[in-house]
């Protein structure tokens, strides 16, 4: 991967030119997420030669980008899906996804549990409680179990999803009654599954594998193991991005190790998102005003987005690189610090934040801007159009474009109008 910043300091554009930013941007309006095939396909294939003993299964963790034509580029390539809710699989389902390639793990169990077992969605109880009314409903069958290992390694308190801490999956103490809600139901676990956010760290993804095997003993019919995602990719430009190989090798040592011991050849899954979309997408919008608060303040550059399109700087106090586009007109060239926020009502609607802190205000070096000019958040393809702050101060949800290998634009999803914000009211 690029690094994002050029020798100027300053960041730089990822898939996009400043012409094409310009072109998108008269072809589809501001603001516009565009995502980039190119790498989308990349990013996949560095997944699925994720170092692996007996077998290897990519799950898109699709909650990152749910877009029916993202994930059927990705099938296409041979990926498989992980839904975090039953809205999701259902969703996978109508953009034309095998059923037996849609793995369930949600902290919600839907009520069309039945038509999405006979459909073949494939389920990972993520609650004893979940555990119980799986076995209730199916008695017999099998499923996969999400494990909270006791350990996490998220970045800050909101992304942990593993340790005491953090509400997703099976505390592992609770083994015992695990086995009896299994027995008593007759359930068959084929899966075990732990997803703690394990980062960029080679050791940490060891130690996890190494913790997940262990559970592993416990049920001698599980055929597979699941390790989540949380694979970083550096979108600021001082973040690292996780080279699989390197994670990955001691992950596949333990499993050769683990057959030597047991006889158990284990297939592996992993499930990132981030990974897969993060650097695929970028929001293309516009300087609509320049604020400033005197000599001692600011100078704020206001987009035609923000939360709503993108709410992680405001969420986490994440980094996403910010690129002002010149326009055609020649004017002063130079640098400045900006602070960058969005269009809502809102005092928190920061784009540039310091780094995991949400309420802390970082002025950004940026190219000289002048109102109007193209803008473009990077790092926009993974929990961006999918989670934001949708339809706050009545803005309409951004249209999304694929920017495909050819080089064609195609419109992947049109721009929201008012009637449909409005639409099931009264
Ligand atoms: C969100 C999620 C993922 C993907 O996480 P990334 O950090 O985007 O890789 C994988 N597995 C589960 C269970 C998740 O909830």
């Amino acid at each position: 991967m690029p690094t994002t910043k050029n020798n100027s300091g300053i960041e730089s554009l990822r898939f996009l030119t400043p012409a094409r930013a310009i072109e998108v941007r008269a072809r589809f309006g501001s603001p516009v997420y565009v995502y980039d095939q190119e790498t989308l396909r990349r990013q996949a294939e560095a997944c699925l030669a994720f170092p692996h003993a007996f077998g290897l299964t990519v799950r898109f963790a699709m909650k990152a980008c749910p877009n029916a034509a993202i994930l059927q580029f990705f099938e296409s390539l041979g990926l498989h899906f992980d839904a975090s809710s039953g809205w999701e699989a259902t969703r996978a389902m109508r953009a034309g996804v095998a059923p037996q390639k849609i793995s369930l793990a949600t902290q919600e169990m839907p009520e069309n549990m039945p038509e999405l077992r006979r459909r073949g969605v494939l389920f990972t109880a993520c609650s004893l409680n979940q555990l119980d009314r799986f076995g209730r409903q199916f008695p017999g069958e099998k499923l996969g179990l999400r494990l909270n290992p006791g350990l996490g390694s998220g970045h800050s308190g909101k992304t942990n999803v593993g340790g005491p801490g953090a509400s997703f999956g099976i505390w592992h103490e609770s083994l015992e009654e695990v086995q009896d809600l299994v027995m008593n139901h007759r359930l068959h676990v084929v899966k075990v599954h732990t997803h703690i956010g394990s980062g960029t760290d080679p050791a940490v993804w060891q130690h996890v594998a190494k913790m997940t095997l262990q559970l592993t003993r416990e049920f001698p019919e599980a055929e597979t193991v699941n390790l989540g995602g949380g694979f970083k990719v550096a979108r600021g430009a001082d973040e690292k991005t996780t080279d699989l190989q390197k994670v990955g090798a001691p992950v596949k040592a333990l499993f050769v190790q683990f057959e030597r011991e047991t006889g158990r050849k284990l297939k592996l899954e992993i499930e990132p998102g981030a990974f897969l979309a993060a650097q695929a997408g970028a929001l293309v919008c516009s300087v609509q005003d320049i604020v400033s608060t005197g000599k001692k303040g600011h100078e704020f550059l206001k987009l035609d987005a923000g939360m709503t399109e993108i709410l992680r700087p405001s969420l986490y106090g994440s980094q996403h690189a910010i690129i002002v586009v010149p326009g055609p007109i020649s004017r002063s060239a130079g640098k400045k610090k900006y602070l960058v926020v969005g269009h809502c009502c809102e005092s928190g609607d920061l784009l540039t934040p310091a780094p995991g802190q949400p309420e802390t205000l970082a002025p950004r070096l940026l190219a000289r801007a002048e109102i109007g000019d193209v803008c473009v958040i990077e790092g926009a393809g993974a929990y961006c159009s999918g989670m934001s702050a949708k339809n706050y101060n009545s803005f309409p949800e951004a249209a999304e474009v694929l920017l495909r290998e050819d080089g064609a634009l195609r419109l992947i999803r049109r721009r929201q109008s008012l009637e449909q914000i409005t639409q099931n009211e009264g």
